[in-house]
C-alpha cells in the first residue's frame, strides 16, 4: 500500500478528504453514511480518500474498536492509504499549538471539576437567572480561574492540581479587530448545509461555546484542538461530516484564525434518520456495522439504510 505523507503542506491542486473516527466504540449507520459519503466524493471527484484515528481519548480508545474501524470500512469497500494518523502518536503537534496560543496570551488554566462548576451553576440560576450553555448544552465555564494571578496558577500547578488548559474567549474574540479597530468576522465555505439549512458563506460564531477546553488534563490535547491542527497538517481541503458537528467548526475556524491554518471548506452532511419504515429496535444511526454484517446484510444493503442510493 502507499505510505501517506501525512505531514504535506497544503496543495491546493489536489483535493482530500478524511474519515475520522474515534475508536470508543463500533461503527454504526451514522459513520458508515459520513465515511461513504467522504469515499464517493472522493471517486467521483479525484481527490485523496485519509483514514484517521482520532484516539486522544485514551481512557476510551481501545485498539479493538480500532480494528474493528478497519475491517468495517475494507468490507463496506473503502481504501485509504498507510500509515493512517493516530492521533495518540502525535502529541507533540498538538502541545507545539498549544504553546503558540499561550504565546498569544489567549490559554490558562482550569481548575474548577465538573461538579464545581454544576454547583457553580445551580447557586448562579437560584435566583431566577440563566447560565448560558453551549450548543451542546454544557454549561460555560465560570470566570473564576481566568482571573487568578499568575502566581497562584504557578503555584496550584506546582501543587499538582488537576486542571485543562482552555481558551480565553472574549481575548481571542478581541484579537480578531483588525488595526482599524473594526470587528474582523470570521466565515466558511459551506458547500453542504447545517441543521438550519445554512449553506455559503456561513459567519462563524465560536462565542456560543465560552471558554472551551484545548487541552484536557489527561492529554495535551481535546477535539477541537486535535481536528483543527490535524485538517492542517494532513492537508484536508474538503471537510464532509455530520451536521452534529456544524456548530463546533465555529471554533474550528477561530483557532485556524489564531494559528494561522488554512480553512477547508465544509460540507456537513444530515445524519442517519430512520425514514425507511424498517422496525428496528436501536435508534436506526445507531445499528453498529458488525451487527448489520452478521446479520447478512451486504455492503449495498448498508449503505442504502445509510441514506446513500445506488446512484448517488
Ligand atoms: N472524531 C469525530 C467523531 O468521531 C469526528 C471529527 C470530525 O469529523 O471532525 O465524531
Amino acid at each position: 500500500m502507499q505510505v501517506a505523507d501525512t505531514t504535506a503542506k497544503p496543495n491546493p491542486d489536489i483535493t482530500i478528504v478524511r474519515f475520522a473516527p474515534s475508536p470508543n466504540g463500533l461503527l454504526h449507520l451514522g459513520h458508515a453514511r459520513s465515511a461513504l459519503l467522504n469515499w464517493r466524493f472522493a471517486k467521483r471527484s479525484g481527490a485523496r480518500f485519509l483514514l484517521r484515528i482520532e484516539d486522544i481519548d485514551t481512557t476510551r480508545a481501545r485498539p479493538e474498536f480500532e480494528q474493528a474501524i478497519f475491517e468495517d470500512l475494507s468490507w463496506l469497500g473503502l481504501d485509504w492509504p498507510e500509515p493512517v494518523r493516530r492521533q495518540s502518536d502525535h502529541f507533540d503537534d498538538y502541545r507545539a499549538a498549544l504553546v503558540e496560543l499561550r504565546k498569544l496570551g489567549l490559554l490558562y488554566p482550569a481548575f474548577m471539576s465538573r461538579a464545581e462548576v454544576t454547583s457553580h451553576v445551580r447557586v448562579y440560576e437560584q435566583n431566577g437567572r440563566v447560565w448560558p450553555r453551549d450548543p451542546d448544552g454544557a454549561p460555560h465555564y465560570p470566570a473564576v480561574d481566568q482571573g487568578l494571578a499568575e502566581a497562584e496558577r504557578n503555584r496550584r500547578i506546582d501543587a499538582g492540581d488537576p486542571h485543562s488548559w482552555r481558551l480565553d474567549m472574549q481575548a481571542a474574540l478581541d484579537g480578531l479587530t483588525s488595526q482599524e479597530g473594526e470587528t474582523v468576522s470570521l466565515t466558511w465555505q459551506e458547500d453542504g448545509q447545517g441543521p438550519d439549512g445554512e449553506t455559503g458563506k456561513v459567519v462563524a460564531d465560536p462565542g456560543v461555546w465560552g471558554d472551551v477546553v484545548l487541552a484536557r488534563r489527561d492529554v495535551p490535547a481535546s477535539y477541537h484542538l486535535a481536528v483543527t491542527v490535524d485538517d492542517a497538517l494532513q492537508a484536508i481541503t474538503t471537510v464532509i461530516r455530520g451536521q452534529d458537528l456544524f456548530a463546533s467548526t465555529s471554533v474550528h475556524r477561530l483557532l485556524q484564525s489564531l494559528l494561522g491554518l488554512p480553512a477547508p471548506i465544509y460540507r456537513h452532511h444530515s445524519l442517519v434518520r430512520d425514514g425507511s419504515g424498517r422496525k428496528l429496535s436501536k435508534s436506526h444511526g445507531d445499528i453498529a456495522l458488525a451487527e448489520l454484517r452478521a446479520k447478512g446484510l451486504s455492503p449495498a444493503d448498508v449503505s442504502a439504510m445509510a441514506g446513500l442510493d445506488a446512484l448517488e
